[in-house]
């Protein structure tokens, strides 16, 4: 694929699995493994040891990776998780809402 669907910064939605429907800004992707990581969405817990910074040890949650075929870019316009196609404004590559035409920067 010449063009990333999914960026870093982007707002995606869910589209299948235990957190469909659940929207969230892309914090990392990671194309060599087909796996982005979303802001909320698919939060794991983490136990933590007690170290001398945190004595009463815990629990902290996290992302965990999901796999990038599970979520969509969500357009604003279409309030929905959408298709695009590669366009381009000036000399710079866009993503353009396949729906209602929206232009995604970035
Ligand atoms: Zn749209």
């Amino acid at each position: 694929m010449s063009l990333q669907r999914i960026r870093r910064g982007d707002v995606v939605i869910v589209i299948s699995g235990a957190h469909a429907g659940k929207q969230g800004k892309v914090l990392q992707v990671v194309p060599s493994r087909g796996k982005v990581l979303v802001e909320g969405v698919n939060m794991v817990k983490k136990h933590l040891r007690r170290t001398q910074d945190n004595p009463q040890g815990g629990i902290a949650e996290k992302e965990a990776y999901l796999p990038v075929s599970k979520v969509m870019l969500y357009c604003p316009q279409c309030k929905k998780g959408v298709k695009v196609r590669p366009a381009s404004r000036g000399d710079k590559a866009v993503r353009q809402c396949k729906k209602c035409g929206h232009v995604f920067e970035g």
